[in-house]
C-alpha cells in the first residue's frame, strides 16, 4: 500500500511538473482528440488528466463538462492494466453497467481508452473515444489511437522543454538585466570617482588622453594636453618625485603608482591618483598606458583624520609636560607654537588678564609677515566692558569674519589694529576666576572655525588652568619654605653668633667670680657664701649651655664631608670620653660587632657619647647595662629577632639599650625637641639639647631617630644610617 501511495504521489509531481492542469483549450491537443474520434468513428473523444480528486480535460469532443471526478467514469481502467482498454459494449460487464457515464449522460456504452505513459513511466491521463452505441476497433484503428497517443505525450514533452527554455531565457534575461546595471553602476562609479585614461608614447612623448583624465588636470575636453602641459600642471614640490616613480617603474618593469598634487588652472589643488604600465615589450616598452583618479576627497579625510591625530598627541603632549615640569613659560610657549602649526593660524597668542582689565601678550606663535605683538600691553575698551563677563562664564568667541560679523564697532577696529580678519578665543579659567585668554587670529582670510578646532583649544585652555593652578601653589609652598630655610638658617647663625660672642664675657664671669670665691670664701657672712656658690653654679651652666647650643649650631654649619668610618672605633671613642661617668657608675657597656659606615666620624663619636651618658644618668638603683646593637636593613630574621622594627634595605639600623628608668610614651617624641626635658635640674642635671643634638645629626646622615621604652623597663634609642657605600659597589 505504502508503495503505491509513493508511486501515486510521484506520478502526481510529474504531472505537476508538465504545467498542464487547468491551462487554457490548446488547437495540438484538441487536434489530436479530433483525429482519435474521425479515426475511430466515435462522436466523442478526450485527452484528459487524472490528478488526486478528477479527471480533467484538456481537449474534448462530443462533451461539454470540463471535468469530472476520478471515480466516474472508465479512465481507471487504463490507469489499472496502464494498457490500452477497449470497452465493447458497457452493459455486457455486471460492474461497469452501473458507472455513472453508463447510467445517465452521455450513456457511454462504447469506451476505447490509451493511457498516456511519459517517458519516465508516469501515467498522467488517457486518450479515449467514446460512443452511445457499442461497437468494435480495428486493428488500424487501435494502432492508430495509440500513436495519436505517443503524440499527446510528445505535445506534452515538448511543452516542458518549451517552459524549461522561457525559463532559462527568463534567468538569461534577468542576468542580462544585472550586468547591463553592474556595467551602468561601474560607469557612474568611474564617472563619480573621475577616473581617467592615459597612454604614452615612449619614444615620441606624445600623449593622448580621455576626457575625464584632461578634467582631472582642470582642463576642458577640447583642451590641449601633452606631456610637458601635464608636468606643469603638477605641484613644483612633486614633480620629481612623480618622474622617478615613472623612471623606476619603466627600470624594474612594475607598475607605476603616485599620489601627486597638481594644480588646476584657476589655482585650486588636487590630489590625483596615477597608476600605469609599461606596454608593448619586447626589450623594451614603448607605450605607457594607466588611469588618473581624482582623490581629493579621499586626501582631505586623510588629513582631516592626521588633524585629529596630531590634535590628541598635541593634547597628550602638553598634559605630560604639565605633568612633568611646571615651568609655565614652557607649557605656553610650547601650546602657541603647536596650535599655531596645527591650526595653520596666522597667529597665536597668550594673554595675562590683569585686575584692571589690561592684559599683556606673554606668549605668541606669528607667521612672518604678521605684526608681533608680544609683549604689548593692551587695553581694549569693549573689552573690558562686556566681554570680560562672559569669557568668566566660560564663553568661547569665534569670528568667521571681522568685516561681516555683528560686533561693536570699536571691537571691529580694535582687532583689525592687529590685522585679524578672524578670530578664536577661549577663556583660560583659574578656579578662583579668569587668568587669561588663548587665542588664534587668521589675518589674511576669513575662516570658519570648525568645532574640533574650538573643542581643541577649550580643552588647552582648561590643561593650562591646571598647569597655572598647581605652579602657583608649587610657588607658594616653594617660597614659603625657602622663608623657612632662611629663618632657620639666621637662628643658627643668630645661635652660633650669640653663644659664641657670649662665651667671652661668660668666661670673665666666672673667672672672677673663682676668684670671688678663692679670696673672700668664710671671710664675709655665710649668706655671702652661698651667694658666691650659686653665682658659680649659674656661670658654669650657662658656659654649659652656651657650649652645648654652640655644638648643636655647629651640627650644620660646621659638618664634616662623609667619609667612610669604623664604627667600632668612633664607639671606643664615646666610652674613652665617658670614661669618669662609666667608672663612678660602674656601668657595663657591651657592643655587637660594629659595621664601617660613610659618616661623620666627629657626629657620630657625638651621637654615641650622648645616648650611651643619658644611659648612665637616666640610671636605676642598680649597675647600668648598655648594649649597642646594629643590623643591616635585608638581613636574616634571626638578625632582628629581639627587634619590633624592620629596617629598610639599604640601611644600617643601631640601637643602644639600657636599663634605666625608661620614659613615658607620650614624651617619646618630645624628648628630642631642643631644651626639652622631663626631670628637674636636682635629680638630673642637663641641658635638654643632647638628644637635639642627635636628631640633627642622624637628619643630616640621611636617617631617623627615636625612642622605644617604659618607664621602669629601660629604654632603647635607634636610630639609621643609610648605607650609602652599599649603594655606591
Ligand atoms: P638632657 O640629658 O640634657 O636632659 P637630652 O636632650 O639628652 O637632655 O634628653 C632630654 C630628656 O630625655 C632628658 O631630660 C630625659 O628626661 C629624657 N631621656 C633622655 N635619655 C633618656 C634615657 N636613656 N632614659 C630615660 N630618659 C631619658
Amino acid at each position: 500500500m505504502k508503495a503505491e501511495r509513493t508511486d501515486e504521489a510521484a506520478r502526481l509531481e510529474a504531472l505537476r511538473q508538465y504545467e498542464i492542469l487547468d491551462t487554457e483549450p490548446e488547437a495540438a491537443y484538441d487536434s489530436l482528440a479530433q483525429l482519435a474520434a474521425y479515426i475511430c468513428g466515435a462522436p466523442m473523444a478526450l485527452v484528459n488528466f487524472i490528478d488526486e480528486h478528477r479527471q480533467w480535460f484538456k481537449a474534448k469532443v462530443g462533451l461539454d463538462v470540463p471535468e469530472m471526478p476520478r471515480n466516474v467514469g472508465l479512465s481507471y481502467l487504463c490507469q489499472e492494466r496502464r494498457d490500452i482498454v477497449v470497452v465493447t459494449d458497457t452493459l455486457a460487464d455486471e460492474k461497469l453497467a452501473k458507472n455513472p457515464v453508463v447510467t445517465a449522460e452521455p450513456y457511454v456504452r462504447f469506451y476505447a481508452g490509451v493511457p498516456l505513459i511519459t517517458p519516465k513511466g508516469d501515467m498522467l491521463g488517457t486518450l479515449c473515444v467514446l460512443d452511445r452505441v457499442p461497437r468494435e476497433l480495428s486493428q488500424k484503428q487501435i494502432e492508430a489511437l495509440l500513436a495519436l497517443s505517443r503524440q499527446v505525450i510528445s505535445q506534452l514533452e515538448l511543452r516542458r522543454n518549451l517552459a524549461e527554455v522561457s525559463r532559462y531565457a527568463e534567468e538569461l534575461e534577468q542576468a542580462e538585466t544585472s550586468l547591463r546595471q553592474s556595467e551602468e553602476r561601474l560607469k557612474l562609479a568611474l564617472k563619480t570617482a573621475r577616473l581617467g585614461s592615459w597612454q604614452l608614447d615612449l619614444k615620441t612623448q606624445e600623449l593622448s588622453a580621455s576626457n575625464q583624465c584632461k578634467l582631472n588636470f582642470g582642463l576642458p575636453p577640447e583642451a590641449e594636453f601633452s606631456y610637458n602641459m601635464l608636468f606643469e600642471c603638477i605641484h613644483p614640490e612633486d614633480r620629481a618625485y612623480v618622474q622617478e616613480s615613472v623612471k623606476q617603474a619603466l627600470e624594474n618593469k612594475t607598475d607605476y603608482e603616485a599620489e601627486y598634487r597638481n594644480i588646476w588652472p584657476d589655482g585650486s589643488v588636487h590630489w590625483l591618483l596615477a597608476r600605469g604600465r609599461g606596454v608593448d615589450e619586447v626589450n623594451e616598452p614603448a607605450r605607457m598606458i594607466g588611469v588618473t583618479l581624482d582623490i581629493s576627497e579621499r586626501k582631505q579625510v586623510e588629513e582631516e583624520f592626521k588633524r585629529q591625530n596630531r590634535r590628541s598627541q598635541l593634547f597628550a603632549e602638553i598634559t605630560v609636560k604639565i605633568r612633568e615640569t611646571l615651568q609655565i613659560e614652557e607649557i605656553l610657549h610650547t601650546t602657541v607654537t603647536e596650535v599655531q602649526k596645527l591650526l595653520q593660524a596666522d597667529r597665536v597668542l597668550i594673554f595675562q588678564l590683569w585686575a584692571d582689565g589690561s592684559g599683556t601678550v606673554v606668549q605668541e606663535a606669528v607667521l612672518p609677515g604678521w605684526l608681533a605683538i608680544l609683549g604689548q600691553n593692551i587695553v581694549d575698551p569693549c573689552f573690558k566692558k562686556e566681554y570680560l563677563k562672559r569669557y568668566r562664564q566660560g564663553r568661547v568667541s569665534a569670528i568667521e569674519d571681522i568685516e561681516s560679523a555683528h560686533i561693536r564697532p570699536c571691537h571691529r577696529e580694535f582687532l583689525q589694529q592687529f590685522a585679524v580678519r578672524a578670530n578664536l578665543v577661549v577663556p583660560i579659567l583659574l578656579r578662583e576666576g579668569i587668568w587669561g585668554l588663548l587665542l588664534a587670529h587668521q589675518c589674511a582670510t576669513p575662516r570658519r572655525w570648525n568645532s574640533s578646532e574650538t573643542e581643541l583649544l577649550q580643552q588647552l585652555a582648561n590643561q593650562i588652568g591646571i598647569a597655572i593652578s598647581q605652579a602657583q601653589s608649587l610657588e607658594k609652598e616653594t617660597c614659603y619654605s625657602q622663608e623657612l630655610a632662611r629663618s632657620n638658617a639666621e637662628l643658627e647663625q643668630f645661635a652660633y653668633v650669640a653663644s659664641h660672642d657670649l662665651q667671652e664675657p661668660l668666661r670673665m664671669v666666672t673667672s672672677y667670680l673663682q676668684l670671688l670665691e678663692q679670696r673672700y670664701k668664710s671671710k664675709l657672712d655665710a649668706n655671702a657664701d652661698q651667694f658666691i656658690a650659686y653665682a658659680v653654679d649659674g656661670a658654669h651652666r650657662m658656659q654649659t649651655l652656651i657650649n652645648e647650643l654652640l655644638n648643636y649650631s655647629r651640627v650644620s654649619t660646621r659638618g664634616q664631608p662623609f667619609v667612610p668610618v669604623d664604627c667600632s672605633t668612633v664607639l671606643k671613642q664615646a666610652i674613652a670620653n665617658l670614661q669618669v661617668a662609666i667608672k663612678e657608675s660602674g656601668a657595663i657597656v657591651t657592643h655587637d660587632p660594629l659595621p664601617e659606615v660613610i659618616a661623620d666620624a666627629t657626629q657620630l663619636t657625638q651621637v654615641f657619647q650622648n645616648l650611651i651618658s643619658n644611659a648612665i644618668k637616666f640610671r636605676q638603683n642598680l649597675t647600668p647595662q648598655i648594649h649597642i646593637g646594629v643590623v643591616k636593613g635585608g638581613g636574616t630574621d634571626a638578625d632582628r629577632e629581639s627587634l619590633n622594627v624592620i629596617p629598610a634595605k639599604d640601611e644600617w639600623l643601631f640601637w643602644v639599650r639600657d636599663n634605666g628608668i625608661g620614659i613615658e610614651s607620650q614624651y617619646a617624641e618630645r624628648i628630642f625637641v631642643i631644651f626639652q626635658r622631663l626631670h628637674g635640674r636636682a635629680k638630673y642635671p642637663g641641658t635638654g639639647i643632647g638628644l637635639a643634638i642627635c636628631k640633627k645629626i642622624i637628619e643630616r646622615h640621611g636617617g631617623n631617630i627615636w625612642v622605644e621604652s617604659e618607664p621602669g623597663q629601660g629604654s632603647i634609642f635607634y636610630f639609621t644610617i643609610p648605607d650609602k657605600a652599599g649603594k655606591q659597589s
